[in-house]
């Protein structure tokens, strides 16, 4: 530990990864070097040699090939499958196969319905900062086709969260109203807003990516989500939709959660999507949620090593 930068490691059966803090900028990243075993360093492949079907996410491989909770179990809701990441860089980071074909045309509300509902059953209990990510094809940083989402739990915010978090907090101090309702009352039937009157879904303002969309939960943490999981999912569909008749197929999806344990002091979840633009159908892109909508890069090599490579 020194003045300038904090790390923290932290390891369990299944990876080792540390947690990095600029403590001048407050900037933050994770380096996890086991994700570099995902096969990823491949600089170029043929056309067509990375579709293995069926792949491990597939009904044929899913109950044999992938990890299970401590007490043996995987969690079903719905087609969708719930099971602890094989290369983990969270205190605890899962992961969801949100249908059981391998790459299918459309995505149901109902598909994505239950595997929030399956990210959310896997994710509550450790009390901690909750957040549940799908990265929508490699050329936006998904390692795997099959559609699968990402949840974590941290003992602390990620960088974007954290900031949302605190400043939610400050505005609701200075100004006595919540964060949400003011949004709610500037944007409801102006030019951004989408659709949606209970949960509204508009175009953010200050976009973090291409056509960034952002729907703000009426609710604070992850264990109150489940009333809010249909609504959200038929409006996740129906960005999905939108971004297709606008030529995109890929995307990142973030929801960001409070933690459960804190006094509720104005913070509302929120989830975001972008369209990524990137039209490499078969290459893999190196930023996927952690780097687009959390803005904390996660890296495969210590800086540490880095001299290593000195010729
Ligand atoms: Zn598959």
């Amino acid at each position: 530990m020194n003045k300038l930068f904090q790390v923290e490691g932290y390891g369990s059966d299944s990876g080792v990864f540390q947690y990095r803090r600029d403590l001048l900028t407050g900037l933050q990243c994770r380096i996890a070097p086991d994700r570099i075993h995902r096969g990823i360093d491949i600089p170029r492949r043929p056309e067509g040699s990375n579709d293995e079907v069926p792949c491990v996410f597939c009904p044929e491989r899913i109950y044999s090939e992938t990890p299970v909770f401590p007490d043996g179990s995987r969690i079903t809701v719905g087609e969708s499958v719930t099971f602890p990441n094989l290369y983990p860089f969270a205190h605890k980071h899962v992961v969801t196969v949100i249908t059981e074909a391998h790459d299918p045309a459309e995505i149901a509300a109902g598909r994505i319905e239950d595997a929030l509902r399956g990210q959310v059953a896997a994710l509550l209990g450790d009390g901690g900062y909750v957040s549940c990510n799908w990265n929508h094809l490699p050329s936006a940083g998904a390692s795997m086709l099959h559609p699968h989402m990402q949840g974590m739990v941290d003992a602390s915010p990620t960088f974007h969260a954290g900031i949302a978090i605190k400043q939610s907090e400050a505005f609701c101090r200075r100004t006595g109203s919540m964060y949400r309702a003011s949004l709610l009352e500037e944007e409801i039937g102006g030019p951004r807003h989408l659709f949606g009157d209970e949960l509204p879904f508009f175009a953010h303002a200050v976009p973090l990516g291409e056509k960034e969309v952002r729907a703000y939960l009426p609710v604070r943490c992850a264990g109150e989500l489940e009333p809010w999981c249909g609504l959200l999912a038929e409006g996740i569909e129906r960005v999905i939709s939108l971004y297709r008749r606008a030529g995109h197929y890929a995307f990142n999806m973030s929801l960001f959660c409070d933690a459960a344990g804190r006094p509720d002091a104005g913070f509302r979840a929120f989830c975001s999507l972008i369209a990524r633009i990137n039209p490499g159908v078969t290459a893999m892109s190196d930023s996927a949620f952690m780097e687009r909508m959390h803005l904390e890069p996660v890296v495969l090599t210590l800086p540490e090593d880095i001299a290593g490579y000195l010729p």
